[in-house]
């Protein structure tokens, strides 16, 4: 199975299955329902069943599903495609960090622009990557054939600068902001609530830690 071979929708869901079984396997979780997975990641079990059966993983009766050899598979097919360019918007505290974060190493994906109104950072290099002036964002993206950004900009500017950013042709938005953002529906936008993952990290330390 490659990940052309399956349907766009369980594909969509890959990411979020894969997050949950990293914390899984870093609380040192060894096997999981698609009964606990469903009420986690809140996609009812039977479509998990669905997208884990396109996966080859059919899962046991009364066993689960084996929470390693489900990351390792994930892992390939989420490397199976080339590397791909993010452009960052918003050079503050947490775009400083995503910067700084290596998403080299273990993945598919860099930060090669990022875009700020800041006049002391528009046109310097911040942490080995070139900020332009915010005015160019659209030009930029369609220019370095960038399709999915990282939204750190205060929420105030989130929704105008989504729009630019769509405007530049982007296909995704990993959105940091609170805002619900308002897209057309063919661009995807990945929510990130960082509240939210300490609260779920949290409940799983409280519920399956050993
Ligand atoms: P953080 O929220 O990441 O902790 P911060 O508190 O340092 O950051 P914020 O005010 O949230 O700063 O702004 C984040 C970054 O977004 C700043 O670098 C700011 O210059 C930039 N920014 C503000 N408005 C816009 C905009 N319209 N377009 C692009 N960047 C913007």
């Amino acid at each position: 199975m490659t990940a052309e071979n399956i349907p766009k929708a369980t594909a969509k869901r890959l990411p979020i299955y894969y997050r949950y079984l990293n914390i899984l396997h870093d609380t040192g979780k060894q096997r999981i329902s698609s009964t606990e997975l469903a009420e986690a990641v809140q996609v009812d079990s039977a479509t998990i069943r669905r997208d884990f059966s396109y996966f080859g993983a059919l899962g046991k009766r009364g066993y689960g599903y084996d929470v390693d050899s489900l990351l390792n598979f994930f892992k390939q097919i989420l490397n199976q495609e080339h590397l791909t360019n993010v452009a960052l918007i918003g050079v503050g505290n947490l775009g400083h960090a995503l910067l700084n974060f290596n998403f080299h190493k273990d993945s598919n994906v860099r930060i090669s622009a990022a875009f700020d109104t800041n006049q002391d950072i528009v046109n310097t290099v911040e942490d080995g990557v070139p900020v332009y002036p915010i005015s160019q964002l659209a030009d930029q993206l369609r220019e370095q054939q960038i399709q999915v950004v990282i939204l750190t900009v205060p929420s105030s500017a989130a929704q105008e600068v989504a729009a630019d950013a769509v405007a530049g042709g982007v296909k995704g938005i990993l959105n940091f902001t609170p805002i619900r953002l308002s897209v057309p529906d063919k661009v995807l936008v990945q929510n990130v609530d960082l509240t939210n993952e300490l609260q779920t990290l949290i409940y799983f330390i409280d519920n399956f830690s050993n």
